[in-house]
């Protein structure tokens, strides 16, 4: 899909000029980012609940406990939205009603659907893993069919969604540039740390060579595009 259609649900009202529909910048948000937020209604009371997730091709996915609630009422293939942002800055203007955020973010929409079938859902969760660690895989463990029984993936193919992206500098009105008054931006990036090794990894054993694009100090979202780009 190139674009996703824009509806009455999913079109930007308040400043469509920010808005994007185009698949490209949709999964470009997305993949800059490891958390998603995924509402649901459940008996007419809306929930939004922080959950780790990723993508392949227009498919989202997410997973947790077969306990879980949240993926225990959405296996019933109900309706859902999973959104994503990201704080790029903050904008200082001369008036308080013009101060704003720099952000990206995406509102997607559509049903949520389990992943049933054990291969398929072993395959998922390896692509997960792989997307953040490429490699790791081969590295670990593979998970027992215990385990694989004990987690719920859920799917949502993208009906619609919207990006909303505000970057630049300061729109002021125009008088208010005459006020001696400090107006500029601050850039927000979240960046990864120094590693700090497990004390029971065995001696001698290196870190991975897959985990090369966690320099410390690097953007997280440079480090995602990295591992997205080695794939496996
Ligand atoms: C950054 C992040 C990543 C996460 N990633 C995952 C993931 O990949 N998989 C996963 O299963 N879970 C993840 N969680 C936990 C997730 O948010 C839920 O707590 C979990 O999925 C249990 O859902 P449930 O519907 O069974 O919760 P329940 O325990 O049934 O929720 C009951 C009530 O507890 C409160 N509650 C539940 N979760 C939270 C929360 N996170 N913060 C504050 N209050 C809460 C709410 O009031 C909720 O109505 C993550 C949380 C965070 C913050």
């Amino acid at each position: 899909m190139e674009s996703f259609p824009q509806t009455p649900r999913s079109r930007l009202r308040r400043r469509p000029q920010r808005g994007h529909y185009d698949a490209a910048t949709v999964y470009r948000v997305l993949d800059a980012a490891v958390i998603a937020h995924v509402g649901y209604v459940i008996d007419g009371q809306p929930f939004v609940t922080p959950t780790a997730f990723w993508r392949e091709t227009d498919v989202l996915y997410w997973h947790g406990s077969a306990a879980s609630r949240m993926l225990r009422t959405q296996a019933e293939r109900i309706p859902v939205s999973l959104t994503v942002t990201h704080l790029d800055g903050f904008v200082l203007a001369r008036s308080g009603f013009n101060h704003s955020l720099c952000y990206r973010s995406v509102m997607a929409f559509g049903e949520a659907s389990p992943v049933e079938d054990p291969a398929e859902k072993r395959r998922v969760l390896d692509a997960f893993v792989e997307r953040l660690f490429p490699g790791r895989t081969r590295d670990i463990r593979q998970s027992t069919g215990q385990e694989l029984k004990a987690t719920s993936v859920m799917s949502m193919r993208i009906e619609e969604a919207a990006a909303k992206i505000r970057d630049g500098g300061v729109h002021d009105d125009e008088e208010d540039y005459a006020l001696p008054c400090w107006a500029g931006v601050i850039p927000v990036t979240m960046r990864v740390g120094r590693v700090r090794p497990d004390d029971r990894v065995i001696a001698g054993t290196p870190i991975p060579a897959g985990l090369a694009p966690y320099e410390p100090g690097a953007p997280l979202d440079d480090v995602l595009a990295e591992t997205a780009r080695r794939g496996y």
